[in-house]
């Protein structure tokens, strides 16, 4: 029986895994059983990341079957943007995840940095937001930059500001990526690439792939890759991701997850406080009197709107 080996989830297509093995053998691997997340469908049920524990053809060589997943350190879920009442796993196992943004060309979405952040928030996994196309950004941008930079270091995360064609920032985000494993999010045309390029050129190979290994010449989408860095580390490239949906969770959840809200509420009237028209709100006050953004606060109460109203329309 003890013929199975172990090793990491290094690609996902949704229906085949690249796992490495510890002996570094590539295996192209289908998932033998079922495997859920809190009795949730994942339309992925194994992540990037994954430790795993893989029964080799005897067949057929590299190939074989996930045949278990061992325990997670964490991982990082959204809302399956194809069929609502799925999770999808963007990675698991990670030291930190990093959001590449722009302040234009494309305009600002600033509300997808919230998003991302309800993702890393519930495993307190560390995250880096990174402007890239700073070559592009005149004063005003240089002021919204500034902004965002007040608001987001203000809690606790981290910003970089780079540029993938002049360099700026590079050498500092390679040092933010050396020896950890770095789940990389971002929307489509923020760069993200051409920053995975700058950090590494070997690396770019990572765009459309028209078929996976099983040669049926289909398209597969790659849901996400991890690459080693040769300075050391790892980065786990997802692709563009269009939005970012939460109805798995509970409207206590968004409230916990948004962290400096969390911190406050416990100074709210109400234990179960969702800062909204509550009486007695520290969040409300905080936000009153600036100490709170109030552009973290308006996207809070979008994210909420939109999961309340999502379970609404599945319990009537
Ligand atoms: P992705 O969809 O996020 O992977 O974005 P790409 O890497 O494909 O880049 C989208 C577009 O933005 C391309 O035309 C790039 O040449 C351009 N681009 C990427 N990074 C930068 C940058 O730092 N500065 C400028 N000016 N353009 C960039
Ligand atoms: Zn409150």
């Amino acid at each position: 029986m003890e013929t199975w080996k172990t090793g990491t989830v290094v690609k996902s297509t949704g229906s085949w895994y690249n796992v490495r093995l510890d002996d570094d053998t590539i295996v192209q691997c289908r998932i033998a059983g079922r495997f859920r997340l809190n009795g949730k469908k994942l339309t992925n049920p194994v992540a990037v990341g994954d430790r795993v524990k893989v029964e080799e053809d005897p067949r057929e060589e590299n190939v074989g079957a996930i045949k278990e997943i061992l325990e997670r350190r964490n991982h990082v879920i959204r809302q399956s943007p194809r069929r609502k009442h799925d999770l999808h796993l963007l990675a698991s196992n990670v030291d930190q995840a990093m959001v590449v943004m722009t302040i234009i060309s494309p305009n600002l979405k600033q509300g997808f940095i919230d998003r991302f952040l309800l993702m890393t928030e519930p495993f307190d996994i560390p995250a880096l937001i990174v402007f890239n196309k700073s070559d592009l950004y005149g004063p005003e941008e240089m002021e919204i930059y500034d902004i965002l930079r007040e608001i987001y270091e203000g809690i606790g995360y981290r910003m970089l500001l780079v540029s993938a064609v002049d360099g700026q920032g590079i050498e500092e985000l390679r040092s933010a990526l050396k020896d950890k494993t770095t789940l990389i999010c971002g929307q489509s045309g923020v760069g993200k690439s051409s920053l995975v390029n700058a950090i590494e050129s070997g690396l770019g190979l990572r765009t459309q792939e028209l078929s996976d290994y099983s040669g049926k010449g289909q398209h597969t989408t790659t849901f996400a890759e991890m690459f080693p860095l040769n300075f050391g580390g790892a980065i786990i490239d997802t692709p563009g991701i269009k939005s970012l949906s939460f109805n798995h969770l509970e409207p206590q959840d968004i409230a916990h997850n948004f962290r400096e809200l969390f911190a406050l509420s416990d100074q709210c009237k109400f234990a179960d406080c969702l800062h909204r028209d509550e009486p007695k709100c520290a969040v409300k006050a905080a936000v009153d009197d600036g100490a709170v953004s109030e552009l973290r606060y308006i996207n809070y109460l979008t994210i909420l709107e939109e999961v309340e109203e999502q379970n609404y329309w599945e319990r009537n």
